[in-house]
């Protein structure tokens, strides 16, 4: 099994239409291909994969819930707890569950077995199929912050053979770590203005803090293509694919349509990409 995730240091790159195009390339050239979309607050692969979902999965944490006549309120759980996810005030005990992140410490040090814990759900996994290709995503409930458990709910989900393509959530921060954790191979996806190779340079360090093997993909790119190429060069990375600003691109995104579907004569670019990733994958794997 080896697992690419697309990912970006900002949202708005292209990450999405980078990462479905490669899929279904990967699916036509025969590969056995899982896609997973971790962009669990904002998941629209499926516009563009339009896949027939068959599985719908409620995914939660367990958080505390206090029985007020066990509970002594010696405010243990309130001590250990890193995220004042449970408080003791005097002779009462509060909890909020949105702050909670389920490590189930307070559980543990309670001496009376006051607290037991109940399910909080934070979205859904859904899966289908989309031709031959697997198709997984995780769906995060309005208003929730808590995304990390169900991005592991979505990876969880994947074979355990064949090719896993994530599409990571934008940005730097723990939902992304989550996405791109064990990752084979990191597709970072930018554009050439200043505020993309900005947020490319900080998903640039954390995929080295990582120590993930990565190349950039630059979307919407100029014939010319200086800004982009020289801040690669500067940065040692290696760009593997650029994607021309083509308004027929864009025409083909907002009606939810595949590039190579669209506009065939992408396909080629597609399979430079896909056999760019697999000659990386093999050495990456190698070393
Ligand atoms: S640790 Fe248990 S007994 Fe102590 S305050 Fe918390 S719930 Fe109550
Ligand atoms: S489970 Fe962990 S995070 Fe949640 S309230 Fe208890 S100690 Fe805090």
């Amino acid at each position: 099994m080896s697992i690419v995730v697309v990912a970006s240091g900002k949202g708005g790159t292209g990450k999405t239409t980078i990462a479905t195009n490669l899929a279904q390339i990967a699916g036509l050239l025969g590969e056995h291909v899982v896609y997973l979309d971790c962009d669990v607050e904002e998941p629209n692969g499926h516009l563009f994969l339009r896949p027939d979902m068959t599985k719908n999965i409620p995914v939660g944490i367990p958080v505390p819930k206090v029985d007020d006549e066990k509970c002594t309120y010696c405010g243990l759980c309130a001590d250990i707890c890193q995220y004042s996810a449970i408080v003791c005030i005097k002779d009462k005990v509060l909890t909020f569950p949105d702050l909670c992140h389920a490590c189930g410490g307070c559980t543990r040090v309670c001496p009376t077995d006051a607290i037991t814990e109940v399910e909080r759900t934070l979205g859904v996994v859904e899966e289908g199929l989309s031709d031959n290709i697997k198709f997984i995503h995780g769906i995060l409930n309005i208003g929730e912050a808590m995304s990390p458990p169900l991005i592991r709910a979505v990876r969880a989900e994947g074979d355990k053979e064949g090719l896993q393509i994530i599409d990571a959530p934008p940005g730097t921060s723990c939902p992304v770590i989550t996405a791109i954790n064990r990752a084979d191979f990191v597709l970072l996806v930018t554009e050439p203005t200043p505020f993309g190779l900005n947020d490319l340079g900080l998903a640039i360090d954390t995929v080295r803090q990582l120590g993930l093997p990565h190349a950039v993909v630059v979307n919407r790119s100029d014939p010319d293509n200086k800004i982009a190429r020289d801040f690669c060069r500067e940065r040692g990375v290696d760009i593997i694919a650029e994607i021309p600003d083509d308004r027929r691109i864009a025409e083909a995104y907002s009606q939810g349509e595949l590039i190579i579907g669209a506009l065939p004569e992408y396909k080629e670019t597609f399979i430079e990409l896909f056999e760019n990733i697999e000659e990386l994958l093999s050495t990456a794997k190698v070393e």
